[in-house]
């Protein structure tokens, strides 16, 4: 990436796009200070296209109002109706930078060239077409767009809103960069950047100086809801290095990027917990072909995203079958397999929709046993029953009780003495201290 210096002696000016959350334009007076932020960075020389999420608690009281309508509201109004979060802090993020004399605009996804699939609630980003933007910008404006939203086409007359997912305005973010081939990512939030575990439950968390795509990928996934899994995996594909950052305090934050020296860190980088979970059970299940393919066919068709599946060595014909999903996901799903039950002839579905996972995350878990066992005896000892184990190359996951996951968190956390320095790292055969910037709150 081109330093500021660099762009303006090539007679462009840097270009930055920086993502505010929902905490850092919560009320009048942060938007103001996000606006000072933004008016200092233009000081300095860059070009400036912003994302901002909706402010506070917003989108959760949207969601609220709609359920309190009814219980299943239409996806598409539901889409316009959460859209309209971001349309209001981006406004006023705009006013604020007019009321300091920064020429800017506001713009919607649909207004910032964002095209998306049809799925709402969780439609992808199919193709940007910057010319609005780049035409602001070279009108000397600094463009604040509206996060978590994009259009989609049904044909050249049809359009309609759709929005991204929870926590999608990072992803507009770091796909915004990558289509503007901007200098800067940087995405704003409420705490220094990105930690060896969730820093509101694991008060000795440590921040990272850096992480890799991929072990980011893996704790979003996982739950670190810090990013959401679809920017950093798309910062991955079109390589763009994003900044985590306090927008609170001046201090380094987290960079998320490719890490020549993955092999060579901590093993265990981090951990994530995700207290969204329901477990499903299938007991009895007719131990043939094509039963699993009858259970999850129409749960994929009805767009239930199932996570870990389980199935045991079959007895007398017969197997349970588990698996889990998220806790909105509990309802339908009962009501598509309730039918199936009796035509298969399971013995009985039972449900848990108090369960939690807590996973640890290392590029370097892949090359070294003991780590699984490591982490069991943990958890064995602060008295954590296991219900279910999955693993990928880079991660162990356990799924618990979730009234037990902070208790899961401190002792593996413990356990794997995260709260420790990283080893010394090999940089072009230096060798660096670990940078890692202090705790939260320090
Ligand atoms: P924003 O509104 O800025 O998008 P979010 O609430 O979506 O912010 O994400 C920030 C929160 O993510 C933090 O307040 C923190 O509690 C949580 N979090 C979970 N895991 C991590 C982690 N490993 N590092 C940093 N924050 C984390
Ligand atoms: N406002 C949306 C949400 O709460 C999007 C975002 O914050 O990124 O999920
Ligand atoms: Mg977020």
């Amino acid at each position: 990436m081109a330093s500021c210096a660099a762009r303006i002696l090539a007679m462009s000016k840097p270009l930055v796009v920086q993502k505010f959350g929902g905490s850092s334009v919560a009320n009048a007076d942060r938007i103001r200070r996000v606006a000072a932020r933004i008016a200092r960075e233009r000081a300095n020389g860059c070009d400036l296209v912003v994302v901002v999420s909706a402010m506070g608690d917003t989108t959760d009281e949207l969601l609220a109002l709609a359920g309190a309508i009814t219980d299943d509201p239409d996806p598409r109004e539901l889409d316009m109706l959460l859209a309209t979060g971001e349309h209001q802090s981006a406004t006023l993020v705009s006013m604020a930078l007019h009321a300091l004399g920064v020429p800017s605009i506001a713009l919607t996804g649909a207004q910032a060239g964002i095209t998306t699939d049809g799925n709402y609630g969780k439609a992808r980003i199919a193709g940007i077409d910057p010319q609005r933007i780049e035409a602001e910008i070279a009108a000397g404006r600094v463009v604040i767009v509206a996060g978590f939203q994009g259009q989609s086409r049904l044909d050249p007359t049809l359009t309609e809103t759709t929005t991204l997912g929870r926590g999608g305005s990072d992803t507009t973010g770091v796909a915004l960069a990558a289509a503007l081939d901007a200098d800067r990512c940087q995405i704003f939030t409420d705490v220094r950047g990105i930690y060896t575990a969730d820093p509101r439950i694991q008060p000795d968390a440590r921040q990272l100086p850096v992480i890799s795509y991929e072990e980011m990928m893996e704790l979003a996934h996982q739950g670190a809801q810090v990013m959401q899994v679809r920017a950093v995996e798309l910062g991955w594909v079109n390589n763009v290095v994003i900044e985590v950052l306090s927008s609170f305090e001046d201090v380094p934050g987290t960079l998320i990027k490719e890490d020549p020296f993955v092999e060579q860190r901590n093993k265990v980088r981090g951990l994530a917990h995700d207290r969204n979970v329901a477990k499903v059970t299938l007991v009895e299940v007719p131990d043939r072909p094509g039963v699993a393919h009858a259970v999850f066919a129409p749960l994929a068709e009805a767009g239930v995203n199932v996570d870990t599946i389980v199935q045991n060595v079959g007895h007398h014909g017969t197997t349970d079958l588990s698996f889990t999903i998220t806790r909105g996901d509990l309802a339908k799903t009962k009501r598509i397999l309730e039918p199936i039950i009796r035509e298969l002839g399971f013995r009985e579905m039972t449900t848990d929709s108090a369960m939690a996972k807590v996973s640890i995350v290392g590029a370097g878990i892949q090359n070294a046993p003991g780590y699984a066992s490591r982490m069991f005896a943990a958890l064995a000892e602060a008295g954590v029953n296991i219900e279910i184990i999955s693993t990928s190359e880079i991660r162990i996951t356990c799924m618990i009780a979730e009234d037990q996951v902070e208790t899961a968190v401190r002792a593996l956390h413990k356990a794997f003495a995260l709260e420790e320095p990283e080893p010394l790292v090999l940089e072009a055969g230096v060798e660096t201290a670990d940078t890692s910037a202090p705790k939260p709150g320090a």
